[in-house]
């Protein structure tokens, strides 16, 4: 399939989920995770007019940056290295991995401008997936406040892989409570608004519970 065509399809969904909560369709990003495919694909992604790419390594981010530069956003969304940091630093928009101080403290230091940061979540405590506890973040963005070149833009968790629609819906909505509350602390370095959740299985859920940020590889790019 095309990727234009896929992404027809894909807008129609997210119009339909919006609407299903009385929502704008335009506060929800569409990140197109590219990891699996080429760098003609993630091209012709970004022709069907996808402004968005996310990768969850370097190196795969390095190779489709060399040769298609700065024009999209780049989001990075997998496990990241400390010693890694810097290769991807100056490359990408908003990092969505951040899950500890170690991290933290090697981002402020490459940073060559404040680097948009989400909090990674493990809202489901599964032994598989990285990130924080739920009862573990607000702490941590607190800890946060030393890194001056850091700005906690929101949340972001992976759900659990299941068809559960309960248990994806409580898993997405824990998170939003939490970014509700950590948005209410008013911390001028966390202003907390985003809400990167949903993945092509499960990202009309996601958006009824307020994502702000989707990622979408198999269903978009393939
Ligand atoms: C691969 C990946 C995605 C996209 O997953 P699909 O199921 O292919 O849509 C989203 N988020 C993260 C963190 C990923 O690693």
């Amino acid at each position: 399939m095309k990727v234009a065509e896929n992404l027809i399809h894909i807008r129609q969904q997210i119009i339909n989920a919006c609407q299903k909560v009385n929502r704008a369709p335009d506060e929800v990003k569409l990140i197109a995770v590219t990891k699996y495919v080429s760098i003609e694909r993630a091209q012709e992604a970004m022709d069907a007019g996808i402004i968005n790419l996310g990768e969850n390594r370097d190196d795969g981010l390095l190779k489709k940056w060399n040769v298609l530069g700065d024009k999209p956003f780049w989001h990075f969304i997998g496990t990241l290295q400390t010693r890694k940091v810097k290769n991807i630093i100056d490359k990408v928009e908003y990092i969505h991995s951040l899950d500890r101080i170690s991290l933290a403290e090697e981002i402020n230091k490459r940073a060559i401008k404040k680097m948009k940061c989400l909090v990674q979540v493990n809202v489901s405590q599964e032994e598989s997936k990285h990130g924080l506890a739920l009862e573990e973040v607000i702490d941590f963005i607190k800890s946060l406040h030393p890194y001056e070149n850091i700005s906690i833009e929101g949340l972001m968790t992976m759900a659990p892989f299941t068809d559960d629609e309960e248990q994806l819906r409580s898993c997405f909505r824990s998170l939003k409570e939490l970014q509700e509350e950590i948005k209410n602390l008013n911390l001028d370095y966390a202003p907390c608004t985003e809400l990167s959740m949903g993945m092509s299985n499960d990202f009309k859920i996601a958006i009824e519970e307020g994502a702000t940020m989707i990622r979408i590889g198999t269903a978009l790019v393939g």
